[in-house]
């Protein structure tokens, strides 16, 4: 027997941030319900406690803080945070030196022996009096073909390797966009570094959830089975033998999975295939909760081998371990395949916890416990020379008017949680102009 159906006019499938994040817009313009089928808000970017220690989702700052897509949303809805910017971001080379990364201007730059000074000043220049359609020219060439095409320096090569490694997760160059990652590293020298949410991502979770609430409602434990549609509409979604109408369905699930809950039939074959198909990126995060401070480094930290990005949270915010603690993340990238192959995912795991060790061999005597994660989906769509901006779907599809899917795999700017950022907004956009 179904259950009498109730009415939204927006129903958000998903509870992670995209989902969260276009539940509370579309709360200022209707009733609005968020459905996720687990029984935990925020998706890949869960927040979990113990013993005191807010644990993000591995490494999780955010690009650009104030001025990212996210936070102009908090601002919109009437509930901002605080971002914090951190100190400066060095560089641990595999010789054991430590060296300032060249992010943030040109005394980073000058101070940094990781690349010649003179050439990556040119280079960043050049980087900055590029137009549009010069990036857009280069989305479809690998990094690789580039690095060569342009007769690229060692030192240069390895410097944005490691950039299109932090900044869309993608240290492959033979396949990561040229065009993409100049063009990332051009916001960078326009507005700005990574900032980390005061308090943890927690705060952003907790402020659109307060918002949502004010205009609908949040459901866990509540997994969308099927997107009901009758003649190039949908009316609603089933979840167990519960029907729920909506005038507006917006599906933030990785697109990866959305024909799990549409029926396949009802859109255009490549598409299909196009959705099915998108690579994301993965990788292996480790967080250790410490009795006691080691470091007072405030910035981010590059490893060099693995490559891979590290962050001292609770030097940022320290309401994020109890007081006198210390919480340290480690985040390295690799191939969804070496995830999936136990062996493969633990000799990289090994190699990890050893460089990390190696750097701060104090973590071992201040242990209070520690928590690696092996991450088979990190960003829903690696950026590469398949799937740059142009090549990804859209927020709209085009058979079914009243459905829209968004999430960090669906059109979007940048990388991983920019992606979902923008793809958000340009969607609650399309929403609200129709
Ligand atoms: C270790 C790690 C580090 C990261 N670091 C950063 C970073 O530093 N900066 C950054 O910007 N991004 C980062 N990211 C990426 C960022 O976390 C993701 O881009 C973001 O969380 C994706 O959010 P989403 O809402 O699009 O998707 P998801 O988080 O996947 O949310 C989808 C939700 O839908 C639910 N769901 C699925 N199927 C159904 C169904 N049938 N019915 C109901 N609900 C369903 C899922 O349970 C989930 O909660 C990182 C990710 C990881 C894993």
């Amino acid at each position: 027997m179904f259950k009498i159906p109730v009415n939204f006019d927006y129903i958000v499938i998903g509870g992670g941030i995209a989902g969260l994040h276009i539940g509370a817009l579309l709360s200022l313009h209707g009733k609005v319900i968020v459905l996720e089928k687990t029984n935990n808000i925020g998706g890949r970017a869960k927040v979990v406690e113990k013993d005191g220690f807010k644990l993000d989702f591995g490494a999780h700052p955010i690009r650009f803080g104030y001025k990212s897509d996210l936070g102009e949303s908090l601002e919109e809805i009437g509930k901002p945070i605080e971002f914090i910017k951190p100190g400066k971001v060095l560089a641990f080379l595999d010789d054991g030196s430590i060296t300032t990364y060249p992010s943030g201007g040109i005394i980073a730059v000058l101070k940094s022996k990781l690349v010649p000074f003179f050439k990556t000043l040119k280079l960043m220049i050049k980087i900055k009096k590029m137009a549009e359609e010069d990036f857009v020219a280069l989305y479809d060439m690998s990094l690789e073909e580039w690095f060569n095409k342009e007769n690229i320096t060692p030192k240069i090569r390895k410097f944005l390797t490691m950039a299109s490694a932090t900044l869309q997760v993608n240290p492959f160059i033979e396949r990561s966009s040229t065009g993409e990652t100049l063009q990332n590293i051009r916001k960078f020298l326009d507005i700005g570094s990574v900032y980390y949410p005061r308090g943890g991502w927690g705060e952003i979770f907790s402020r659109f959830s307060e918002k949502i609430k004010e205009n609908g409602e949040i459901r866990l434990k509540s997994e969308v089975s099927e997107i009901i549609v009758k003649e190039g509409k949908t009316t609603g979604v089933k979840i167990g033998d519960e029907i729920i109408n909506g005038e507006k369905i917006i599906s933030t699930i990785p697109v990866q999975q959305f024909f799990t809950i549409l029926d396949e039939k009802l859109c255009d074959k490549d598409f299909v295939t196009r959705c099915q198909g998108l690579k994301c990126t993965a990788g292996i995060s480790i967080d250790f909760c410490l009795s006691k401070p080691i470091s007072d480094i405030d910035g981010g930290i590059m490893l060099e081998n693995p490559l891979g990005f590290v962050f001292i949270p609770s030097n940022i915010s320290p309401e994020v371990a109890p007081e006198g603690k210390s919480l340290m993340t480690f985040f390295t990238i690799t191939n969804v395949e070496d995830i999936k192959d136990k062996n493969k995912s633990n000799e990289i795991y090994q190699h990890l916890r050893s460089a990390i060790l190696r750097f701060f061999p104090e973590i071992e005597n201040n242990l209070e416990f520690e928590r690696p994660l092996f991450h088979d989906m990190i960003d829903g769509v690696e950026v590469n020379t398949e799937q740059h901006r142009l090549k990804r779907p859209g927020n709209e599809i085009k058979e079914i008017s009243n459905l829209f899917i968004t999430g960090d795999s669906v059109g979007g700017e940048g990388a991983g949680g920019d992606i979902g950022h923008t793809s958000v907004r340009n969607c609650y956009e399309i929403i609200i102009g129709k």
